[in-house]
């Protein structure tokens, strides 16, 4: 057996794992990082999105609802659409959680900004003013993408960017490296270790070959879905016990003009309806491949639509859901949706289908996809599973990545948890 030794171990390389490494590191802080996914390059294309995906894009409920995630380094960042939305006001201040400040330094880190219009795209301009025609407040969102690097075209940041435009956690990776944070990846069957109530390190498996690191402090960044299991295992049964996905749903319509479905994802919306209904709008094209494949699953009648691929354009109704299902240690989920949770993406569905028609997609080109689950997050929240340093109550055992989140911020997720893991490092360095 491989013995190693660190002072801190983060498990997990995605948003939260990576930030908290380079944190650590900027702290000037003995740090292993565990990543179960391979670090490959990801030059931006379906292959290696596929790859990337855990089950190859497969992955679902016990109900049958498709979650996305990555496994790999940089996590689901490498997937992510690039946006950046603060979480929503009182989410985190009721548990006595700012981060106010950390978020505009995360902000400005990210160099977060809206998007000139000639990369916004003409069809996603033209879904703008017709929301704002149909009486709603439609507005440019806020992204970390480099316009600089940023070819706007035949490409989707979805499937990760070929120009390296926009930021992912390998940004952080790269530096957290530079700054002599040992990085291991492909590692399988990580298992905490813990004596008297309080972590001793991990056993895990490297290329085949059994390993034992010691360490001080651990935190754990495996995701909403990795996390719970990676807790469970480690006698916290409470984990996993109900969490969010942030279900989304895709509303299309063919426009006899306009090609709007290389136009890159979320550059617009509008948050009329975050506060009080829960949902945010934005259009969102599925790549080309996974198109196809959500019209199989929802409406095969709709298989012509994929041959005008370039005159689809979709508004994706991204809902807030109640906290519900389980996630069990062999990593098998179950998340149904309550009758609640349909109500608030049927209010989405049919504010989309208004802002479709009134950009001129004829009325029998739109349909719905099938429901998504894009963030899953608040299986270790705060105040359940962990406090409000994000420790569980096995002595420095720490969480930080999206299943600390309370509950569901149905808008994006990123800087929020970079934001939470500068705070949980001046913690962990006081
Ligand atoms: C298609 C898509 C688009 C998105 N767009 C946006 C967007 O525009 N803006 C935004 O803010 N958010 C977006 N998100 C959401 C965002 O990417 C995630 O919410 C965020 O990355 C979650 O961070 P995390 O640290 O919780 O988990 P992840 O980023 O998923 O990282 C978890 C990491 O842990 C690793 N891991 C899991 N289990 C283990 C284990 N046992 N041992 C070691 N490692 C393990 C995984 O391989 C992964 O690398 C998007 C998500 C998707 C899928």
């Amino acid at each position: 057996m491989k013995k190693m030794k660190s002072r801190f171990l983060v498990i997990g390389s995605g948003a939260g794992g990576a930030a908290t490494a380079v944190e650590l590191a900027r702290c000037r802080q003995e740090v292993l990082l565990l990543e179960t996914g391979p670090d490959l390059p990801f030059p931006g294309n379906h292959l290696f999105a596929f790859l990337a995906l855990d089950g190859h894009g497969f992955l679902s409920s016990a109900e049958g609802m498709g979650v996305a995630r990555a496994v790999i380094t940089g996590g689901s960042t490498v997937l992510s659409c690039g946006t950046a939305l603060r979480p929503p006001v009182g989410l985190l201040e009721r548990l006595g959680i700012d981060i106010a400040d950390d978020l505009e330094a995360v902000e400005r880190e990210l160099a977060v900004k809206v998007l000139p219009d000639d990369i916004i795209g003409e069809a996603t301009l033209r879904i703008m003013e017709a929301g704002n025609r149909e009486g709603m407040h439609w507005e440019k969102l806020p992204k970390f993408i480099d316009t600089g690097k940023c070819r706007p075209g035949f490409c989707n940041c979805m499937l990760g960017c070929p120009h390296d435009a926009k930021w992912t956690s390998r940004n952080h990776i790269d530096e957290a490296r530079r700054l002599g944070v040992q990085i291991l990846s492909s590692v399988r069957g990580v298992e905490i270790q813990t004596a008297t109530g309080r972590v001793t390190g991990a056993r895990f498996l490297l290329r085949g070959k059994e390993c034992l690191v010691e360490a001080d402090r651990i935190v754990v960044c495996a995701g909403g879905l990795g996390s719970p299991m990676l807790l469970r295992k480690a006698g916290i049964k409470e984990a996993g016990r109900s969490f969010f996905v942030d279900p989304l749903v895709l509303t299309v319509g063919v426009h006899p003009a306009l090609r709007g479905a290389f136009d890159p994802p979320m550059t617009v919306g509008t948050k009329d309806f975050w506060q009080d209904e829960g949902f945010i709008l934005s259009p969102v094209m599925d790549p080309w491949i996974s198109f196809g494949l959500e019209i199989m699953k929802a409406a095969p009648a709709r298989l012509p639509s994929w041959g005008l691929y370039p005159r689809n354009m979709a508004i994706m109704t991204k809902a807030r859901d109640a906290l519900a299902g389980e996630i069990r240690s062999d990593g098998t989920f179950s998340k149904p949706l309550l009758e609640k949770d349909l109500a608030t993406l049927k209010k989405g569905q049919d504010a989309s289908r208004r802002v479709l028609r009134a950009t001129g997609c004829p009325d029998k080109s739109i349909w719905d996809m099938k429901v998504r689950g894009a963030h899953p997050g608040g299986s270790c929240r705060i105040g359940d599973v962990v406090d409000e340093n994000l420790q569980t109550r096995i002595e420095n055992l720490y969480v930080c990545d999206a299943s600390v989140l309370p509950g569901a911020l149905a808008a994006p997720i990123i800087i929020t948890l970079i934001a939470l893991a500068r705070r949980l490092a001046r913690h962990l360095t006081a």
